[in-house]
């Protein structure tokens, strides 16, 4: 397989074209990261680990293969203590994630890959990929490490989701819902939970937190899902629909292609 194969999985070259692919200018890896959780009863375990490798497939398509660019196989068993009371969940400890991904990032900087990035699609580890990031950079200097969190930051989302459910809808609500439904719908059961948020009121999540603290943002209350939930939907799914799920992917993947290009177009990281 030569490096310009469509999938740039990186585990499908040959040790010569990997070692070619690690010592080009600005080589990047991307590293997909999912859960095995469970996200309601209408939606699979693998649901972010599927989104985290789907996304990622299209932004590649998008992103001239000449760029020096390759991805991991997607880590589909996360950090996810906060489902850990419902069945199917399956979780690495904190201590465990820590290890691996500090490994496996020590031996793609030693091969000479200058920058990796943690593609997340799992809401309950961002603190911990960012922090394992910290730690990598300080180990290895000369590889710039970018966590990554699917959802964030993508400004487009607000056209399309209801601002409450931007807020609120944490877990396998209306965007999650209506993006599975777009991509893999015979993988959506038929429930429609509305669970985990404050029905009667238009603001945010006063119903469970005291006055001034919240589920994630400013003052946030490392919330179990059974705190919040029985469904383990956290958000209201009841409108999902797959035109909204194809909207969803292309402002997604646009986004992704546009960070991910001004990545590559980079000098980054500063060389110290
Ligand atoms: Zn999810």
């Amino acid at each position: 397989m030569s490096l310009s194969s469509h999938s740039r999985r990186f585990d499908f070259l040959n040790w010569e074209d990997a070692s070619e692919a690690s010592s080009q200018k600005g080589s990047t890896l991307v590293w997909p990261f999912g859960a095995c959780e469970q996200h309601g009863p209408h939606l699979p375990l693998i649901t972010d680990t599927f989104f985290a490798e789907k996304i990622l497939i299209e932004v590649f398509k998008a992103i001239p293969e000449k760029l020096p660019l390759w991805r991991l196989p997607p880590q589909s068993i996360g950090f996810s203590p906060e489902h850990a009371d419902f069945p199917g969940t399956i979780s690495l400890s904190a201590g465990v994630m820590l290890q691996l991904i500090s490994e496996i990032g020590e031996q793609v900087a030693a091969m000479g890959f200058r920058r990796l990035i943690f593609f997340n699609a799992h809401g309950g580890q961002i603190g911990l990929l960012q922090a394992v990031a910290r730690q990598l950079r300080v180990k290895c200097p000369s590889m710039a490490v970018l966590p990554c969190f699917l959802w964030t930051g993508v400004n487009a989302l607000n056209d399309l989701i209801p601002n409450r459910e931007v807020e609120e809808g944490l877990h396998a609500g209306l965007a999650e819902t209506s993006l599975m439904l777009h991509m893999a719908p015979e993988l959506v059961g038929v429930e429609r939970p509305a669970d985990g948020i404050d029905k009667k009121s238009e603001t945010l999540n006063n119903s469970f937190v005291p006055k001034g603290w919240s589920l994630e943002g400013a003052a946030p209350c490392a919330w179990l899902t059974k705190d919040l939930s029985k469904s383990g939907v956290i958000g209201d799914s009841r409108d999902s629909n797959p035109n909204l799920g194809k909207d969803l992917e292309k402002v997604l993947v646009d986004h992704w292609v546009e960070l991910f290009t001004s990545l590559l177009e980079s000098e980054w990281p500063p060389i110290n």
